[in-house]
C-alpha cells in the first residue's frame, strides 16, 4: 500500500501524435516529467497509477503482467468476476495483442476508423498465451480500446505497454470524472494520479461485440460512443450493414447475464453512500408501478426525517420536476443541473460528476430526473438505474 498519493499536473494541450511515430511529443516539461514518473510506476514498479481518459478516470496497469494487474482488483475491491479493458496507444499495439490468425471483420475496420481512438470498446478473440485470464476473467474474448485523451495515449506509448484500466473508483461507487475525485476515493492507496482536468465525455465506454456469426452488431453496455452514431457510420461504409442489438432492449442474453461481464448486471454499482431515486417523469409506468402524485412524494420525503433534509437533484434545466415550484420548508435543496433536455450528452458528462459533488456537499438523498433514451441518454440511464436504489413514477399534473 502506497503511503503518499501524488497528484501530478498535465497539460493534455502538450501533447501530441505523429504517426507514423509512435512516442508523442510533449512540449510542457512538467507534463512530460509527470507521465514519465507514471510510467515508471507502472512499468519497474509495477504498481497500478490513475490517470484521465476522454471517458472516465482509469486506474491502469500493465495488463500483461498479473502481478500488475491484481493490484488493480485489490486496489478497488473489484470482483475478479469483471474483466478488464485493455487500453492500447497505437495499430500496432493492438496487433500484437490479438491471435496471428484473427482477421479484423469489415464491421470493425468501419467502426475503428470512425470511432478510434475514442469511447468505443470492441470484443477480439483471447489470445491466452499473451493475455493473463486475469484480465478477461476467464472469457473467451478480450475488450481492448484505443483511448483518445492524449494523456492516456501518452502513458501508454510511453511505457510501451498495453494497460488494462477500469475506472479509478472504489467498486460500486460512482466513476471519477475528475483528479479530485479519484483522490478523495484512494487517496494513500495508490501513489500517482496525474491530473489532466475533467473527462470530456463523463461516462465509460460503449461495449460492442461483432464477433457472433450473425455478423450482429451487440452493445453489451451503451457509453460515450452512441448507438445512433455506430448505426450511422456502418450504413456510411459498408454495403449491407449489419443490425446493431442494444442488450435489454433489443435483445437478452442469459448465458451473458449469468456470467456477469457487463458491469452492475449482478453488482450494485454507481451509487453514491446515500439513497438515490430514479423520477420518472416521462415513460409510461410498468403495471407492477404504483404512480405517486408529486405533493404525497414530497411530503413522504419531509416525512422520513426528524430534521430538514438536504435533497440533491441532477436534472435536465428545463425537465418537469426542475421547473415544478418545490417546497422549501422542511428540505434544503442541492441543484446539479444537467443541460437542456434537448442535449443528453451535457446530462451524461454531469452525471456521475453531479453524484459525487452532491454526495461531498452532504446531501441525505440524491433525486436523479429521468431523460429520454436517444443518443447519450441511452448510457445515462443505464447507469441511473443501476445507482438508483429505488424507480418512482411520478404524477405531476
Ligand atoms: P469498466 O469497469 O468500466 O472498466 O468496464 C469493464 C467492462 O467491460 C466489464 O465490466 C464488461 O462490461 C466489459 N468487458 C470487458 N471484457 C469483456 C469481455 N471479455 N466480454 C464482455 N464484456 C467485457
Ligand atoms: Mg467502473
Amino acid at each position: 500500500m502506497a503511503a503518499t498519493t501524488r497528484v501530478l499536473q498535465c497539460d493534455p494541450a502538450s501533447i501530441s501524435f505523429h504517426p507514423p511515430a509512435i512516442l508523442p511529443t510533449i512540449s510542457s516539461p512538467d507534463t512530460q516529467t509527470a507521465i514519465q514518473a507514471a510510467a515508471h510506476e507502472l512499468v519497474h514498479n509495477l504498481r497500478p497509477v490513475a490517470f484521465p481518459t476522454e471517458t472516465v478516470y482509469g486506474l491502469g496497469a500493465l495488463a500483461l503482467d498479473v502481478s500488475a494487474t491484481s493490484r488493480i482488483f485489490s486496489t478497488k475491491g473489484r470482483p475478479a468476476d469483471n474483466p478488464l479493458i485493455v487500453h492500447v496507444s497505437s495499430f500496432a499495439m493492438l496487433h500484437r495483442l490479438l491471435p496471428p490468425q484473427f482477421i479484423l471483420p469489415d464491421t470493425y475496420t468501419a467502426l475503428m476508423k470512425h470511432f478510434w481512438p475514442g469511447a468505443l470498446t470492441l470484443l477480439f478473440p483471447c489470445d491466452s498465451n499473451t493475455i493473463p485470464s486475469i484480465v478477461t476473467a476467464g472469457q473467451p474474448t478480450v475488450a481492448i480500446r484505443m483511448p483518445s485523451h492524449p494523456v492516456a495515449r501518452a502513458l501508454i506509448a510511453v511505457s510501451d505497454a498495453p494497460l488494462a484500466a477500469p475506472s479509478a473508483n472504489s467498486s460500486g461507487k460512482p466513476s471519477p470524472t475528475r483528479a479530485e475525485h479519484v483522490q478523495r476515493d484512494l487517496e494513500g492507496k495508490i501513489s500517482v494520479i496525474l491530473d489532466g482536468g475533467a473527462c470530456g465525455v463523463g461516462l465509460e465506454s460503449t461495449v460492442v461485440d461483432g464477433l457472433q456469426p450473425d455478423g450482429a452488431i451487440r452493445v453489451l453496455r451503451p457509453g460515450g460512443v452512441t448507438v445512433e452514431d455506430i448505426e450511422r457510420v456502418l450504413e456510411l461504409e459498408m454495403a449491407s450493414p449489419p443490425k446493431v442489438l442494444v442488450h435489454k432492449r433489443d435483445y437478452r442474453d442469459d448465458v451473458l447475464e449469468a456470467a456477469p461481464t457487463t458491469p452492475g448486471m449482478k453488482y450494485r454499482h454507481y451509487s453514491p453512500a446515500v439513497p438515490v431515486h430514479l423520477l420518472c417523469t416521462l415513460s409510461v409506468p410498468p403495471s407492477s408501478a404504483q404512480p405517486v402524485d408529486i405533493a404525497s412524494y414530497l411530503d413522504s420525503l419531509k416525512a422520513s426525517s426528524p430534521r430538514p433534509l438536504k435533497i440533491g437533484v441532477l436534472a435536465p434545466t428545463d425537465s418537469r420536476f426542475a421547473t415544478y415550484p418545490l417546497p422549501s420548508d422542511g428540505i434544503e435543496w442541492l441543484r446539479f443541473p444537467l443541460g437542456p433536455s434537448a442535449e443528453p450528452a451535457v446530462a451524461a458528462h454531469g452525471l456521475f460528476d453531479g453524484l459525487l459533488t452532491l454526495e461531498r456537499q452532504g446531501a441525505d438523498m440524491i433525486l436523479i430526473e429521468e431523460i429520454g433514451e436517444e443518443r447519450e441518454g441511452l448510457a445515462f440511464m443505464n447507469r441511473v438505474r443501476k445507482a438508483a436504489g429505488e424507480s418512482i413514477w411520478l404524477k405531476m399534473d
